[in-house]
């Protein structure tokens, strides 16, 4: 499942290939990819017909192209969703589900996805910021994420910092692998809860987030899921230096102790036992020891 770096490689290589085209027709070849858009298929080809791309932008994982109508095509990968910049002649691929070609004929920009979860829809007037996102959090490399305010916010909260992490309301872009590598940097348990953390332990933990992520934008997001690859069609390579998550029974690289998985809302946690360890009371409502 694309997260924040994968997202933000995608927005990286759209940026380049896509920025100051005018988008000659739009194909939708799926009326669920386009679910969101509730005038439907057709409107949406229609709306698009003529427009030019101005910039791609993103907030957590979601993606929005400004278009010179002022309004914005707004895009979720979902859990498989791919951006492809394809040569006008290169064959479908199975699960194509909407193409944009553009005026210059160069290369088409599908948008393939095959588990559907992802989603384009036009936001009316969301060239600034689509409305339809403005409730998601700023994540922390957007320059105007502030650190005093989340840091704040965090330590109100009395929940699980991992479950804080993956709140969308309180930071966007951080997923399971992200918290698991931040938490793992931070020598904190994912289930030690937010209102016991002092001040610079939440700032130091807001540090290897912002750490994490970097580094995986910059080796180009991490491809657990081999159906991720950014829009040139390369996979990720950040999963060779993750520390913790997928790494059950492996030693931890600081202390040498075997990493442990454990469940979390329905998905798992990797964390070093001796580098973590468990806060003596746990669960949301009571006071970490
Ligand atoms: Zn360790």
């Amino acid at each position: 499942m694309p997260e924040l770096p994968e997202v933000e490689t995608v927005r990286q290589g759209l940026s380049r290939w896509i920025t100051g085209r005018r988008i000659r027709s739009v194909q939708v070849r799926h009326p669920r990819a386009v679910r969101r858009h509730v005038p439907g298929g057709a409107h949406f080809a229609d709306v698009l017909a003529g427009r030019k791309v101005l910039d791609v932008c993103r907030r957590g994982k979601y993606l929005w192209l400004p278009l010179d109508s002022g309004d914005a095509v707004v895009g979720h990968l979902g859990m498989s969703g791919q951006l492809l910049l394809q040569p006008a002649d290169a064959p479908d691929e199975t699960h194509l589900r909407v193409r944009f070609r553009f005026d210059d004929d160069g290369a088409e920009l599908r948008f393939v996805d095959q588990r559907t979860f992802g989603c384009l829809s036009v936001s009316e007037g969301g060239g600034m910021l689509p409305s339809e996102i403005a409730h998601i959090a700023r994540d922390p490399l957007d320059p105007e994420f502030s650190d005093a305010e989340f840091v704040a916010a965090l330590r109100r909260r009395r929940t699980e910092v991992k479950r804080a992490l993956l709140d969308q309301s309180l930071i966007s872009g951080v997923g399971n692998i992200y918290a698991d590598e931040a938490l793992w940097r931070a020598g904190l348990h994912g289930t030690r809860i937010t209102d016991a953390l002092t001040g610079p332990a939440a700032h130091r933990l807001l540090a290897q987030v912002r750490d994490v992520l970097g580094e995986a934008i910059t080796a180009g997001g991490t491809s657990f899921d081999a159906l991720y690859v950014d829009v040139n069609g390369e996979s990720g390579y950040f999963d060779r230096s993750l520390n913790a998550y997928g790494r059950e029974g492996q030693p931890c690289r600081r202390c040498g102790a075997p990493i442990r998985r454990e469940a979390f809302m329905n998905r798992s946690s990797f964390s070093c036992p001796r580098c973590q360890p468990r806060p003596r009371t746990s669960g949301t409502g009571r006071r970490a020891g």
